[in-house]
């Protein structure tokens, strides 16, 4: 059994491919989605909608003592990211050795997230790098 593969985890939805809704009266959209509108309340109209994945930098900071699950990977980066389609996401963000600042364009890129220590299962989780 291939547990361990890429293509299974982009095959669950929607916290991997970054499936969440919108509200077909005001446009606004939702990550993860929502079952009512904040805008509409009663009104709302909420459809599945899959966010392209580019975004810009809305916050970051650099974690440096990281837990135990991210002990290999520090320093690294999380960030807060304003998608184009307007929710804000949370997620690591790669390095990529360009200096990252607020307002950087970013795109989803899915990648492994952590290897768990007792049976080495790798989990793989969405991720942004810089343009
Ligand atoms: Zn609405």
């Amino acid at each position: 059994m291939e547990r361990s593969s890429a293509s299974l985890w982009r095959k669950i939805r929607p916290r991997y491919n970054l499936v969440g809704n919108e509200c077909k009266n005001c446009n606004t959209g939702y990550f993860p989605p929502r079952v009512v509108c904040r805008n509409c309340g009663r009104k709302s109209k909420m459809a599945e909608k899959q966010f392209s994945g580019n975004g810009t930098v809305y916050s970051f900071t650099v974690i440096r003592t990281p837990p135990d699950t991210f002990k290999d990977e520090a320093p690294y980066t999380i960030g807060v990211i304003k998608l184009d389609e307007g929710p804000m996401v949370e997620g690591h963000v790669i390095d990529t050795g360009a200096k990252l600042r607020i307002g950087a364009k970013v795109k989803m890129a899915f990648r492994k997230m952590y290897v768990e220590d007792d049976e080495g299962l790798i989990h793989y989780h969405f991720k942004f790098e810089p343009l």
